[in-house]
């Protein structure tokens, strides 16, 4: 397949509103970064704030009452996000992802899903689930296909503990059955497993979900950001996550759903239903990264552990043309290298990065 060629733009000017040249745009599914790896995925952040400050994520000594979370000023319209996220869809992303901070906090988010279900792109949320009993109606009748909910634990007073804002496991349940009601399921549900947090947890999140359609995904701890005291010692390996279970109930693995899925599968041999792992710490997988990250002030991300992002915003508010954005948001993509789990070391690992609540999930 032959690829188009766009000119690439000096990243410097993007700071100051450049006279981006007219350009051909990338017909759909072309455009591709230095390893060949297409930009499928576009992740929303809407929101930097949360109502939970999980203390692998934002962790309540770092995000108080004085930090500086961003002024509502600085968000994108839900008419700036539509609008980018349409000229991704025009460069091949296939799925967008809705996430925060907690993305059903931003006021009127249904209004924004509406609008980006016309895009025609299968269309996901991840949230922690709180405000799903309240949402999750709405947010289907607008569009929404999948909704991703976070739950850490079964076991009342670890959820408690790891959510630090003393939310129960129970509302959260809530929230999974509310969603299933609405026609949001089957729910992926993401249980990131700290050692000597929520490890021992393990085996009961995959019994309790097996047979019920949902598919449980076993994340190792990562180092985001720069104030979650992430270790090593602290990961739980995949591989091990899958061993325990194994022990109590026989698993087997198969395909990925399609090139560039990050959840390795492992379904119960009983048939009774699906476990996923995401191994981004023990087994890097980013050579087939496709995702591209779009921040809640409107800047773009090429890796989840990028340490600077593009100002986008500048652009939308800068009343450059839908061809001037799009080569823009090309001559990033074309030139990304970016390949962070493959290179980890205990020093980049200490080094400054973006906050996993502002960058998005
Ligand atoms: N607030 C929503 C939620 O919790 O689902 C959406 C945003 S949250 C940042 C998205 C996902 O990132 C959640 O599943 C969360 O568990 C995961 N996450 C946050 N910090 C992480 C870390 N340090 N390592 C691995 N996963 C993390
Ligand atoms: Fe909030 Fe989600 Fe981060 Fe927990 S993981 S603090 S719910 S953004
Ligand atoms: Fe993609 Fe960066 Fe994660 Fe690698 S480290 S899989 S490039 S987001």
């Amino acid at each position: 397949m032959q690829r188009n060629i766009i000119p690439l733009i000096d990243q410097r000017a993007l700071q100051a509103v450049p006279a981006v040249p007219q350009t051909r745009i990338a017909a759909t599914g072309l455009l591709a970064d230095t390893r060949g790896r297409r930009v499928r995925d576009l992740r929303i952040s809407v929101t930097d704030r949360c109502n939970f400050r999980c203390t692998y994520c934002m962790p309540k000594s770092v995000f108080d009452r004085d930090y500086p979370f961003l002024p509502r000023d600085a968000l994108l319209s839900f008419e700036e996000i539509a609008r980018a996220a349409r000229l991704f869809v025009a460069h091949g992303v296939e799925k967008i992802r809705i996430t925060g901070g907690e993305p059903l906090l931003r006021r009127n988010i249904e209004r924004l899903i509406e609008m980006l279900a016309r895009l025609g792109v299968e269309l996901a949320l991840t949230t922690n689930g709180a405000l799903l009993p309240k949402k999750a109606r709405a947010l289907k009748d607008a569009g929404l296909h999948r909704v991703t909910v976070s739950l850490d634990s079964l076991n009342d007073a670890t959820f408690r503990a790891m959510n630090d804002v003393d939310f129960p496991v129970a509302s959260v349940l809530d929230g999974i059955a509310v969603a299933t009601d609405a026609g949001l399921g089957p729910l992926k549900v993401n249980m990131v497993v700290k050692r000597g947090t929520n490890d021992r947890d393990i085996v009961a999140m995959a019994r309790h979900f097996k047979g019920s359609g949902h598919i449980v995904r076993f994340i190792e701890f990562m180092d985001v950001g720069s104030s979650n005291g992430w270790r090593m010692d602290d990961v739980v390996p995949s591989a091990e996550v899958i061993e325990r279970i194994r022990a109590e109930m026989p698993l087997e693995p198969i395909d990925r759903n399609y090139e560039g899925e990050v959840a390795q599968r492992w379904r119960h041999v009983d048939g009774s239903g699906e476990i996923g792992v995401i191994s981004s710490v023990t087994r890097a997988f980013c050579s087939t990264c496709t995702r591209a990250r779009l921040s809640t002030e409107g800047k773009l991300y090429t890796c989840l552990f990028a340490s600077h992002g593009h100002d986008l915003r500048a652009l939308l508010r800068g009343g450059r043309s839908d061809d001037e954005l799009s080569a823009v948001i090309a001559s990033i993509w074309q030139v990304r290298e970016d390949r962070y789990s493959e290179i980890r070391t205990a020093e980049t690992a200490r080094q400054r990065k973006i906050e996993m609540s502002y960058i998005g999930g």
